[in-house]
């Protein structure tokens, strides 16, 4: 499965079913990104929460 990336969203994260696999880009138009901290202070802080695992 192959679909269209996002020039818009690059992405390292190839355990993600979002991600184009053949380029390190997202294939979502739009993606949320959050925390899983109260008070983020560092880039650690912050998730991709459109992430989804890819069973490889
Ligand atoms: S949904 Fe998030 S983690 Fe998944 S490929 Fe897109 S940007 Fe990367």
């Amino acid at each position: 499965m192959s679909r269209e990336k996002n020039d818009s969203i690059q992405c390292t994260i190839h355990n993600c079913v979002h991600h184009a696999q053949n380029a390190d880009y997202c294939t979502l138009d739009r993606i949320l990104v959050g925390t899983h901290e109260q008070n983020p202070t560092e880039k650690e802080c912050t998730d991709c929460d459109s992430f989804q695992y890819k069973i490889s």
